[in-house]
């Protein structure tokens, strides 16, 4: 990977957010809910309004390593990406098949 960078799928494309247990004490002004990604294990952590479903509050805690000081923006990691795939495809076992229910997706 150009200039070793770590975690440029994260980066380029956003996190792959797991569901894990909440560790926090419950708040009674929300719900909490924690999330890890699977591929670069940050934690993201929200308090959900369990009236209207309103985000109240997030907080992210990210690998040390995962700060860089390159002021490289989303494009720029786009491109590292592409060119880590070139490299090193990996091939795709079995697709589950996909319906197209967006128009332009997230
Ligand atoms: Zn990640």
């Amino acid at each position: 990977m150009a200039k070793g960078y770590r975690y440029v799928e994260c980066r380029a494309i956003g996190h792959s957010w797991d569901q894990i247990d909440d560790d926090r004490s419950h708040k009674s002004f929300g719900a909490a809910l924690q999330f890890r990604c699977t591929r670069c294990y940050s934690v993201r952590r929200d308090v959900v309004s369990t009236v209207t479903g309103e985000l109240l509050y997030r907080s992210y805690s990210k690998p040390d390593d995962y700060a860089t000081s390159d002021p490289l923006d989303r494009n720029d990691w786009r491109l590292l990406l592409i060119s880590s795939r070139r490299r090193t495809r990996r091939s795709v076992a079995k697709k589950p098949e996909l319906k197209v229910v967006g128009g332009t997706g997230k």
